[in-house]
């Protein structure tokens, strides 16, 4: 179907309109219902309708949303799952065999699959019978009735779609260029589009978070994330990962009623079954509240998607949540502790923070609307805030810690340093302490990517006459 067509007119050419229209309905019923509301022939045309999904896999490639990905993925597997429902044995056998992840046998009204694949494809779907010690195992083979081979393909299907997979090297070869240069056009023709479909992921995330009261999303860790995205997309999730949300908002003084409809917004939620884990795990019906577990232990039961650059400095997940925290503290405290990071004294620094504070007063983090836009190197002889564009030439993020002068305990610092770079100069930066700033920094500085930073200067007494000028990252500023 694809052959002589080229990405140019499939994406601007008017005899492909209707194939673009149903890839945006595609998506837009994925994200908004968990469906794919399209009509077969003949209210559409068989050719559109599958230049539609390959238009669909574009757009999500260029969305780089994965929460997206993840509702689409599910949608898709649903109605695959519907077809295949309609298909002959000998039909099924070969559309599954045909896909590549599975192999499959038809023999006397049973369908056989090797163990490995078996093990592959239910692996997130942990519970009861789907345990390989529940289904049988003879010679290594698992046999399945037609209703569950059905079933554990909608899995297969989610899963291979969630991870993108590549297009077959017949169509990846009739699109010239770049990924870059592929996704850049993708995103400038449907940019509306994406930005729209964002928006409804964000909304249908809001409407299951506003069950929580004071939790805040932003300051989760990616294992919450990830597992809340999967939660949504109807992953039906494994007992550690429950476990783990269920603790770890509860340590978060969410009570068991919050966490019960949090759940609830799952496509296969089973009320008693889960209102009884919840329950027990949280303290209701045990007497015991169960602790979050730690990240070793979320690593080890494969709860953890993969430690990010802030996690690598914290050992439990309740941690990060207490770090992200930072920007909430008084801006007393706030300025004491990013002064501590910055001298980095190996003991408390009592007389320089008191002459630093003196000439800075407090750190000011607001900013006009209309700041200014200038090259680092003037930005640093202002006594005011700059938009800049720069490239973050170092960062490191480390634990500083220092005892507290009359008193039994130490200050505790997760701190990230870094750098800027404009041409050939280097500036110093003050380091932070706000790590919803500092990942975005330190994503820049992995990708090599320009970053649009709202900074200001400031002059720090190191102590002995060491007096330097250092910027402090006040903002980021979002790419329009
Ligand atoms: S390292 Fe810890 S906090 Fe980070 S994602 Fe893994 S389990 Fe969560």
């Amino acid at each position: 179907m694809l052959e002589g067509i080229d990405l140019q007119s499939l994406l601007e050419d008017y005899f492909y309109a209707e194939a673009r229209a149903l890839a945006i309905t595609r998506l837009e019923t994925s994200a908004s219902l968990g469906i794919i509301d399209v009509e077969g022939p003949p209210t559409n045309d068989e050719t559109d309708i599958v230049l539609g999904y390959l238009i669909s896999r574009l757009v999500l490639a260029a969305a780089d949303n994965q929460a997206l990905v993840n509702y689409v993925a599910l949608s898709e597997a649903l109605r695959a799952e519907r077809f295949l429902s309609s298909e002959t044995d000998e039909d099924l056998v070969n559309i599954v065999n045909n896909l590549g992840i599975i192999s499959v046998e038809f023999r006397n009204d049973i369908f056989n699959l090797n163990f490995i694949d078996y093990v592959k494809a239910a692996s997130k779907l942990r519970e009861g019978n789907w345990k390989l010690a529940n289904r049988g195992v003879s010679e290594g083979i698992v046999s399945l009735e037609r209703p569950v081979l059905i079933r554990l393909m909608r899995e297969v299907i989610r899963q291979h779609l969630e991870e993108l997979p590549e297009a077959p090297t017949e169509i990846k070869d009739q699109f010239e260029g770049t990924l870059d240069d592929l996704k850049s056009k993708i995103s400038k023709t449907f940019t509306e589009r994406i930005g729209g479909l964002n928006h409804v992921v964000n909304e249908r995330q809001a409407e299951a978070m506003k069950e929580l009261g004071r939790f805040d999303l932003a300051k989760a860790p990616p294992c919450f994330n990830l597992n809340l995205i999967d939660l949504q997309a109807g992953v039906n999730l494994p007992h550690p990962s429950r476990f783990f949300i269920t603790t770890f908002l509860s340590s978060l003084n969410q009570d068991s009623e919050s966490v019960m409809r949090l759940f609830a917004t799952a496509p296969d939620f089973k009320e008693s079954f889960t209102r009884y884990q919840v329950e027990h795990i949280s303290g209701k019906t045990s007497g015991t509240q169960y602790s979050a577990p730690k990240c070793d232990t979320l690593v080890s039961t494969g709860v953890c998607p993969g430690p990010n650059t802030l996690c690598r400095l914290i050992k439990h997940p309740l941690s990060y949540y207490r770090v992200m925290a930072e920007s909430e503290k008084s801006s007393t405290v706030r300025t004491e502790r990013i002064l501590l990071a910055t001298l980095n004294k190996e003991e408390y620094p009592s007389k320089l923070l008191e002459e630093n504070t003196e000439k800075i007063g407090k750190f000011d983090f607001s900013y006009p609307s209309n700041v200014a836009e200038r090259k680092a190197s003037a930005a640093i002889n202002e006594n005011e805030c700059s938009k800049i564009k720069a490239k973050i030439n170092y960062f490191r993020g480390n634990v500083y810690s220092v005892d507290l002068p009359n008193e039994e305990r130490k200050a505790w610092i997760t701190k990230a340093s870094f750098n800027l770079k404009e041409g050939n100069n280097e500036f110093e930066c003050i380091p932070l302490t706000d790590w919803k700033l500092a990942l975005s920094i330190e994503e820049a500085f992995r990708k090599s990517k320009d970053i649009d930073l709202i900074v200001k200067p400031y002059e720090i007494n190191f102590g002995d006459n060491d007096v330097r000028k250092l910027f402090l990252a006040v903002d980021l500023v979002e790419a329009s």
